[in-house]
């Protein structure tokens, strides 16, 4: 039997938007936050270095895995404990927070230890024993939709970390696979605008992934805030050429300097407020 419930995601259930934060970076009811690092931690120099850049430029949050859903098992899987020691290094010493990869729900205990939110990555949205032990943490959750997911599996998969307990879920746009093959994967916008009228869950979008060409992240990640978006997911590396994992769709640090110029310029014409770094003093 079917419940007629109405489900937790649903808009009607708050009668507003949510917000959702991560440390100092604010999602939803107007405010927009960018998050920005490597695709995955590779060391320390290189988490550090990427990370100042991209706090410079305005990130509120940063990005890294540890752990690494890899395609092929040849390909660097991430340095496990030992980047999320890294990333909570870099994230306390430059004051700001870090959301990275939690790929099974066995590895939930560790990884909310040291991160301030927990990604579920595209291969895993429908992984359900995932999800209900995230219904348990009391860190946000940022919930990527499968390559092959509608959008309408995507609330049911944040249905299942809410009805756990944990409320705090941004949902994110990474692309999905279609007929077309120009780019890596297909960014779908039209997600935006609908998750907006569905949920009151902040929603986010992802150009990197969702683009796969570090020259058409900018013009997406522009169309993406247009279109309604809460916030942003970029990678970002010091050096995209070096970059074990992801390359040819990081930004160059200059390109994302240039990206969150234009983001300023933008925002304010479609009604939200870019968070901006905490500041060394601030508390
Ligand atoms: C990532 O964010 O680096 C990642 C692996 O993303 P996705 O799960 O969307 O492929
Ligand atoms: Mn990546």
């Amino acid at each position: 039997m079917t419940s007629t419930r109405i489900p937790l995601t649903n808009k009607h259930h708050t009668g507003h938007e949510s917000i959702v934060c991560i440390g100092s970076a604010v999602f939803g009811g107007g405010n927009f936050s960018v998050i920005a690092g490597p695709c995955a931690v590779e060391g320390f120099a290189q988490l550090y270095d990427t990370a100042i850049l991209v706090r410079t430029a305005g990130a509120s949050c940063l990005r890294g895995g540890a752990y690494k859903p890899r395609t092929s098992p040849y390909s660097f899987q991430g340095l496990e404990q030992e980047g999320l020691k890294i990333l909570q290094e870099v994230s306390r010493s430059i004051r700001v927070p870090f959301v990275t990869e939690v790929m099974d729900a066995g590895e939930v205990d560790l990884v909310e230890k040291y991160a301030d939110a927990l990604q579920v990555g595209t291969r895993n949205m429908q992984n359900f024993k995932l999800l209900k032990r995230l219904g348990k943490t009391k860190k946000p959750v940022l919930l990527k939709r499968g390559m092959s997911a509608r959008a309408d599996d995507l609330l049911l998969a944040a249905e299942y970390v809410l009805d756990g307990g944990n409320q705090q879920v941004i949902l994110c746009e990474r692309g999905i696979r279609t007929f077309e093959v120009c780019t890596r994967n297909t960014l779908d916008l039209n997600i935006v605008p609908y998750l907006k009228s569905k949920t009151h869950l902040p929603v986010v979008v992802d150009p990197s992934h969702g683009t796969g060409v570090r020259d058409f992240v900018i013009p997406m990640a522009l169309a993406a805030a247009a279109a309604g978006a809460d916030g942003l997911l970029v990678e970002v590396h010091k050096n995209p050429l070096e970059a074990l994992s992801d390359g040819e769709q990081s930004l160059w640090p200059e390109q994302f300097t240039d990206l969150m110029k234009r983001l300023k310029l933008l925002l304010p014409v479609v009604g939200k407020t870019l968070m901006r770094p905490l500041s060394q003093h601030e508390s």
